[in-house]
Order: C-alpha cells, then structure tokens, then sequence
C-alpha cells in the first residue's frame, strides 16, 4: 500500500479561454455607463423592460428614454425644465421607494447630473 496518489499541481491554470472573438457580427453594446441596464437619459428611470422604452418617430424603440418621458420622437413633456424634473424624481423616490425627502433630494441631484437631457 502506498500513498503516492498524485496531487493536484497548486498553480494549476485552467484554460483561460474566455475571448473567444466569434465573427458573428452581433455587436452588443449595453448602456455605457450605469449599474444596471440601460436608464432613461430624462429622468433616470431603469428601463428594464422593452415596453420601458419610448419611441421613435419611426415607431423603433428609442435607445436612450423611457416611455414616459418620450414618445414618437418627441418628449412628453418638453418644456419641463431640469429642476421640475429634480422635483420628479425625488417624488417618485419618496412615494415609491419609501425614501425620506432629504435622501431622496440627495439621489435624485446624483441621478439628474448623469443625465444626457440635463447635461449642458
Ligand atoms: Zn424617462
């Protein structure tokens, strides 16, 4: 009897085969930046599903805002001006998610400054 089983190597490596550059051509291109998924550039809302997004003019899902605040190429509200949109957001933080007003006011200047509409 002996015990001279092999052991493991420590500084094994498995196949590190993880770029794997397919020539499919189905480039993904997920929101640039942003936790999770893409976000409304108008008011912040994730867009997690497709019915979220808002509308081309063309009748094409827009890319970059929600069904709220665009539809058919245009902007529901487009005289709104960035601080009734801070309003808005803090709002829909506090009824929705339960925030209390001072952090939901903190939250929504966070999330309005990264907004394409607002930047400028
Ligand atoms: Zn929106």
């Amino acid at each position: 009897m002996d015990f001279s089983y092999s052991r493991p190597p420590r500084d094994f490596r498995g196949g590190d085969n993880f770029n794997r550059n397919g020539n499919g051509g189905g480039e993904r291109r997920e929101g640039p930046r942003g936790p999770r998924g893409p976000y409304c550039q108008s008011c912040g809302m994730p867009m997690l599903r497709p019915e979220k997004f808002g509308t081309e003019a063309s009748g094409e899902k827009s890319a970059e805002y929600c069904c709220f605040c665009y539809q058919r190429g245009a902007f529901t509200e487009p005289n709104i001006t960035k601080e009734q949109m801070f309003e808005k957001i803090a709002r829909i933080m506090v009824q929705r998610r339960g925030m209390p007003e001072e952090k939901a006011q903190s939250v929504a200047s966070s999330i309005i400054q990264k907004l394409k509409r607002w930047a400028r």
